[in-house]
């Protein structure tokens, strides 16, 4: 998701299809299409989602398709897997650090734009010993629409 130009997210495309390509990808016009609009959606889709929106401009589009790209981009670190909620799996691009607040009545995902707190790493770093790759910090509250539902 993003706060970014379309001539950033253009640059993210174009750089992440050359890291695919390095890595042996085969390009065809779906799996860009389905990188395209994981990196420009604000939605954080699931698998049958991305496959809605892109089986109108692709007849032959399978689900099987988009779920084995999402895969590949997840294995190469190029997206986030996220599991809430509703027990689904959702999908995020990463293009600027952000944490995810997540309502706790119907699961809708916001981003919050934060600086990623390396301080916690540096010192369970310090702590552990460990080797530290990176973290997760959810938030959790109620969305605007469900607190109206309240009132
Ligand atoms: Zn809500
Ligand atoms: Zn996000």
């Amino acid at each position: 998701m993003m706060k970014a130009s379309p001539s950033v997210l253009a640059e993210h495309l174009d750089n992440n299809i050359e890291k695919l390509r390095h890595l042996g990808v085969r390009i065809t016009n779906q799996r860009r299409a389905i990188l395209k609009y994981i990196i420009e959606t604000k939605t954080h889709p699931t698998v049958e989602q991305i496959y809605q929106k892109l089986k109108p401009r692709f007849d032959e589009l399978s689900l099987a398709t988009v779920y084995n790209t999402i895969n590949l981009l997840v294995k190469n670190g190029m997206i986030q897997e996220l599991v809430y909620h509703d027990g689904a799996k959702h999908y995020d691009y990463l293009l600027e650090n952000h944490y995810h607040l997540i309502c706790e009545e119907c699961g809708q995902i916001k981003d919050v734009f934060y600086p990623r707190l390396t301080e916690v790493e540096e010192v369970a770093k310090k702590q552990t010993g460990y080797q530290v790759y990176g973290h997760r910090l959810e938030l959790y509250g109620l969305c605007p629409e469900c607190q109206k539902k309240h009132q």
